[in-house]
């Protein structure tokens, strides 16, 4: 009789539930060099050329001075898909795949319109090509949704993804290993409240993960549950909001500038 074949390793008689178990988690930072960049669907790419182009202009010129990795935002069209579906009563599974194929559209577009600068479109997986699309001067383009699709885990209150395209630039920084995730948008940063609504509302420079969930706002700029990740995030330690409709606003991000808004781990 053959025995059976034993492999010894740390986790080999674990059912992995316990929690607390494993190695003492100090993460590779693979591209820790990498500006992972959001760029906003409603608050940017909805807005039209009036409002992207100027940052298109700012991107190609600092493409060759960083490695830059744009993910795209949804915006008001993946919203009139989460109405439609949510009125026709389909699982947050559903509106998460669905919802998916709007910044997806967007980083199509985005393309398009960067194709001549090197703008090249990825998908999910392709994360390993990264290095060779920048030793090619490319700006590689994704979408910003995360690939949990029909897996998009359950909400506390009605059935709208947690998980969209903030959440998936600030997975995408974390997994590559970079300190801070750049999130343009079309406001300076985070406010005590919606500054579209409540004009008076204050601006908030700098403030921690802990302080903003305690601070628990009436609205947020970011998705909820990034904030959630980021206190115990491994490698992106920072996320940092600025307005893309104010000229030079990137570029100064790109440049190290605390600009905008600092959310941070600590
Ligand atoms: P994106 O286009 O990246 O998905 P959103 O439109 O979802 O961005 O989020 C940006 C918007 O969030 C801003 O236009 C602003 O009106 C709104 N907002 C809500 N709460 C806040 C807040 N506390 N501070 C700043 N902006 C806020
Ligand atoms: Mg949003």
């Amino acid at each position: 009789m053959l025995e059976r074949k034993k492999i010894e390793s740390q986790f080999a008689n674990s059912p992995l539930t316990g929690g607390g178990e494993g190695f003492k988690y100090d993460a590779v930072a693979m591209m820790p060099d990498v500006k992972v960049i959001k760029i906003g669907g409603q608050s940017v790419m909805d807005r039209g050329r009036a409002a992207l182009f100027p940052i298109l202009e700012e991107i190609a010129a600092a493409k060759d001075q960083y490695k830059l990795l744009l993910c795209c935002g949804g915006g008001t069209r993946a919203r009139h898909i989460y109405a439609m579906a949510s009125d026709l009563e389909l699982p947050t599974g559903i509106l998460a795949a669905l919802g998916g194929y709007v910044p997806r559209q967007n980083a199509r577009m985005l393309q398009m319109l960067l194709a001549k600068h090197g703008g090249i479109y990825i998908m999910h997986d392709d994360f390993e090509k990264l290095p060779l699309y920048f030793r090619l001067g490319c700006i590689p383009i994704m979408t910003g949704m995360p690939p949990f699709g029909y897996w998009e885990k359950p909400t506390e209150n009605g059935r709208i993804p947690q998980h969209r395209t903030d959440a998936g630039v600030f997975l995408s920084a974390e997994v590559l290993g970079c300190k801070r995730a750049i999130f343009v948008k079309d406001e300076a940063g985070l406010f005590e409240d919606d500054p579209k609504k409540n004009p008076k509302a204050k601006h908030i420079p700098r403030i921690t993960a802990q302080e903003l969930l305690k601070a628990d706002l009436p609205d947020m700029i970011l998705e909820r549950v990034v904030i959630e990740y980021l206190a115990r995030a491994r490698s992106c330690h920072e996320l940092q909001i600025v307005n893309g409709l104010e000229r030079g606003m990137l570029t100064r991000a790109l440049a190290g500038e605390d600009v905008g808004t600092l959310i941070t781990k600590a």
